[in-house]
């Protein structure tokens, strides 16, 4: 039961190459399986999301981070009747553009293409993910996504304006993307902010009592929790008091994203997107205490003085081997050689290093730039 709103899997502006339909399986469910079945999926394994596995095999790496993505969306797709197999497509895809070493690989890739004039993004670098480097059919490049899905990939955290990005007016820039879109950019915040908490806690890199301090949603329900279990170790009231906080994070973005919509008398797609802004959304109490969480762990974990040395080093190692590829591009694959025929050194070489995992490049500059120091 969809709601007339939610995107129809018969309405799709389709692939770029034609495909028969399959007998059992819709256009959005088969890209959910291309994503699932893609090598780049499989590489979200060994990226980090916060903490590097060489710290504990216990934290979210990429791959878990993005299936608890899923779980929260298919929820929320769900309650909303919205298109659930679209909105989990997104959701498994949304993070599959981002480089090795998390935020701090983002940015060294970013400051290593500026001094080229260029810039990194991990939006843009998933769609030439999905469109050119999985290679998987004999018959084209890419994994021959719906348009919905490649939308959705651009446009489910932020806008690009038109004016600056031509080559993505295919997009429909112009215009908000389908609710199933939408919601990724929140459901993703949901299981960042909450799970950070948990791992940063379990890590022992903050403390109960400053959580409590500065998270006033996370301090209701641990108080809560102490009423109804006084005698059990504060582990367990903390996973309870986060589970509720979790629950309440979901609940709050279904309800009040219903009520916009109600709000708003959008009845289809279309008007969707055309509406001035994004319906998706929290309600302004508890966008309050989102970003009041979100706060707490940039001060507290992300940009923390133990978590220094781990950005660090993946800052230098993404940084020396950019420079070594740019000094001596001969020693590139052969196919990112092929590709330079057609784009920039500093482009291909940004390809080459985002595409790889923590423990490929970190190999990769052992033996290319470690051992060049010691000859
Ligand atoms: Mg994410």
């Amino acid at each position: 039961m969809l709601a007339s709103y939610a995107v129809r899997v018969e309405s799709s502006l389709g692939r770029r190459y034609p495909e028969p339909p399959h007998p059992y399986r819709d256009d959005f469910q088969r890209d959910r399986d291309r994503i699932i079945h893609a090598r780049a999926f499989r590489r979200l394994e060994n990226k980090t999301q916060v903490f590097t596995q060489r710290l504990s095999d216990h934290f979210r790496t990429r791959l878990t981070h993005t299936i608890e993505v899923a779980q929260i969306s298919r929820t929320i797709a769900a309650a909303l009747h919205l298109n659930e197999s679209l909105v989990e497509t997104l959701a498994l895809v949304h993070d599959i553009g981002h480089p090795p070493f998390g935020h701090s690989g983002e940015q060294a890739l970013h400051v290593a293409m500026q001094a080229h004039g260029e810039s990194f993004d991990h939006n843009l670098h998933a769609l030439r993910i999905v469109e050119y480097f999985e290679q998987r059919y004999a018959s084209h490049p890419g994994l021959n996504l719906t348009f919905e899905v490649r939308e959705g990939i651009i446009k489910h955290s932020h806008d690009y304006a038109p004016a600056d990005y031509p080559e993505l007016s295919e997009y429909l820039l112009d215009q908000r993307p389908p609710l199933e879109a939408q919601l990724i950019d929140h459901t993703d915040e949901i299981a960042y902010n909450t799970a950070d908490l948990d791992d940063g806690y379990e890590a022992r890199l903050i403390k109960l009592d400053d959580i409590r301090r500065e998270v006033p949603i996370f301090d209701r329900y641990f108080r809560e929790a102490e009423r109804e279990f006084p005698g059990v170790r504060d582990k367990l009231k903390f996973n309870e008091a986060l589970k509720r906080m979790l629950n309440h994070l979901v609940t709050d973005l279904i309800d009040h994203t219903a009520l916009r919509i109600l709000n708003s008398g959008v009845q289809s797609v279309e008007e969707i997107r055309h509406y001035p802004e994004r319906l998706a959304a929290f309600s302004p109490a508890t966008d309050q205490a989102r970003a009041e969480a979100k706060q707490f762990l940039n001060s507290n974990l992300y940009h923390s003085e133990s978590l220094r040395p781990q950005k660090a080093d993946g800052e230098k190692i993404v940084h020396d081997l950019f420079g070594y590829w740019i000094e001596h591009p001969s020693g590139l694959p052969a196919s990112y050689q092929r590709q330079m025929e057609k784009e920039t050194p500093a482009r291909v070489i940004c390809d080459y290093i985002a595409g790889m995992t923590d423990n490929y490049i970190l190999d990769l500059h052992k033996k290319l730039i470690e051992k060049g120091a010691t000859k």
